[in-house]
């Protein structure tokens, strides 16, 4: 199908996208890499009649370190955050996630800022990014925000962004060293959307006991959750594996799933609690420095 007639326009600055967001309210959209926006416009299931494509706006897809974090244009794409040395080394969740995001063709197009403003329940990088601690930063006419991800995505397909609101940069702590982050998604058939995700980023002291972890699931709620309860029975730990699976069952009772085509809510529910206790071995792993490729696993 084809989508409804629109006027497109690619500002050059941030302040005109805005500008143009704000004259045109309800019936303009921000696009970006297209990759979840123009299927649904062929889908008549949007039909904007007002497109502002962000790609004309220098700076907005740079991977940068800066003041402990790593910060992330909008605009950047999947394919650039997967082969940044950078996320490589510092940010091994993230890079699992991002390699785990449909096939190369998306990963070439979709952006970060739009993954994460379309808001999909079962996205990769709402649960990575909310594990990590990450946060967003926006830019409209009333003023620059600074946003978690539970800020952001507040629904599933929704978020906190006003009308004339965009998305400028993603801001991802670097986890210190002895401390180790993994996303374990499971799909019913290669790049497909996840049945179900568990992201885990845990530090571990010198004697080997958690001092702090973060536990996020995907695909199993109308938004990534972090999975609190988990975390509390690990948290000034040792980790074994009675513990581990305590908390796994905690993690699955912590999830919020429904049952649609990808799988039954207790289907689900039971995928947490074995990716909950694969990813947490990862991790521990990866804290204790050792390297695990996760794509093959
Ligand atoms: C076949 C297929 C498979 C996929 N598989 C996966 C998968 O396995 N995992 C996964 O996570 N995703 C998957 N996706 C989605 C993919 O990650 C998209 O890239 C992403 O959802 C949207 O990013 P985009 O840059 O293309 O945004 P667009 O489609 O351009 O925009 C999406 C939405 O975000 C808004 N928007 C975009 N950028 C901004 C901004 N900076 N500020 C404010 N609003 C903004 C737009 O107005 C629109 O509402 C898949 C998509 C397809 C088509």
């Amino acid at each position: 199908m084809y989508p409804q007639e629109f006027e497109y326009f690619c500002p050059e600055t941030l302040e005109d996208a805005v500008g143009l967001l704000s004259k045109y309210g309800e019936e303009a959209r921000v696009l970006a890499g297209g990759q979840s926006l123009i299927p649904l416009m062929k889908l008549r299931l949007a039909s904007p009649k007002y497109l502002i494509h962000l790609g004309g706006i220098q700076g907005l897809s740079t991977i940068e370190e800066q003041d402990g974090m790593i910060s992330f244009g909008a605009l950047t794409r999947h394919a650039e955050v997967e082969e940044s040395s950078l996320v490589q080394a510092k940010l091994p969740m993230m890079h699992d996630a991002v390699s785990m995001i449909g096939d190369v063709q998306i990963r070439n197009l979709g952006t970060i800022g739009g993954c994460l403003v379309h808001a999909d329940p079962a996205g990769d990088m709402a649960p990575a990014l909310l594990a990590l601690g990450a946060r967003v930063n926006t830019l409209s006419s009333n003023g620059k925000r600074t946003l978690k991800i539970h800020e952001l995505i507040v629904d599933a397909y929704s978020t906190d962004l006003g009308e004339d609101e965009v998305v400028t940069r993603v801001l991802v702590p670097i986890p210190q060293k002895g401390s180790g982050g993994v996303y374990l998604k499971f799909e019913r058939r290669a790049g497909d959307f996840a049945v179900a995700s568990v992201g885990v980023q845990i530090s571990l002291q010198k004697d080997g006991t958690c001092s702090e972890i973060a536990v996020a699931l995907g695909a199993v709620g109308f938004t990534a959750i972090r999975a609190r309860k988990a975390e509390e029975l690990l948290r000034g730990k040792q980790v074994d594996d009675v513990l581990a699976k305590q908390a796994a069952d905690q993690a699955s009772a912590e999830a919020d799933p429904f049952s649609d085509i990808r799988g039954s809510a207790e289907y689900k529910r039971h995928l947490v609690g074995v990716l909950f206790q694969r990813a947490l071995k990862i991790a521990l792993k990866r804290a204790g420095g050792e390297e695990v490729d996760t794509v093959h696993l």
